[in-house]
């Protein structure tokens, strides 16, 4: 099974080609049909396992045709738990997204640094990746919207919930249109990231 038999188009199985992933790993190989269909997908999946590349190739995928736009809203938010996390994610969707035919810009945001650069850096941004305590400031701040949001991706989701971060989640799951594509992977599936996966 090859990375274009998924369904994944010829310029991103080129790049991937040259990260030398040879074959894709089995959450890869059970995520990205799905994800490509534009179904909700709950991935169990741990550090290592290849479950960042399991979501963020389809949705850049999905970009493809993508508009370029002079405007605070954004396409696509992945919410993770730590700073370190948004900023690997961030790497890994930069380094795909040179398959696309039209630019997706990506963007970080976390607490524990100054909120102005990234309020003013927050304009034409595709695909936000944010930990939820700096996402509700800077959507209080007015500095992102959500109106034309596609795809939601809760990555570590059972480590956003250990860390208390379920109040601001339930904030931003109201921000968002009702009809989109909701992607959750967490290492465990534990009671209570079942009941986020039912209310996200
Ligand atoms: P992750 O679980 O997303 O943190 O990925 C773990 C590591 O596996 C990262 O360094 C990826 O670059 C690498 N990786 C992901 N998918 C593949 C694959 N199909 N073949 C080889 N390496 C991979």
């Amino acid at each position: 099974m090859s990375f274009k038999a998924l369904g994944l188009p010829t310029t991103l199985v080129e790049i991937i080609e040259k990260q030398e992933y040879n074959a894709p790993y089995p959450i890869q190989k059970a995520a990205i049909p799905e994800i490509l269909k534009g179904r909700d997908v709950l991935g169990i999946a741990p550090t290592g396992s290849g479950k960042t590349a399991s979501y963020v190739l389809p949705v850049l995928s999905g970009l493809r045709q993508r508009k370029e736009a002079k405007n605070r809203q954004v396409d696509v938010l992945v919410l993770v738990p730590t700073r370190e996390l948004a900023e690997q994610v961030k790497d890994v969707f930069t380094l795909f997204e040179k398959g696309l035919e039209h630019t997706a810009p990506i963007m970080a945001v976390y607490g524990g640094v100054s909120i102005n650069p990234q309020m003013k850096a927050l304009f034409g941004i595709s695909v936000l990746v944010a930990t939820p305590g700096r996402l509700l400031d800077l959507v209080d701040s007015n500095a992102v919207q959500f109106d034309k949001l596609q795809t939601l991706i809760l990555d570590e989701a059972d480590k956003l919930l250990n860390l208390g971060f379920k109040e601001e989640m339930n904030r931003i799951f109201a921000l968002l249109p009702k009809k989109r594509q909701n992607l959750l992977f967490s290492a465990t599936l534990k009671e209570k990231v079942e009941e986020i996966h039912q209310e996200s």
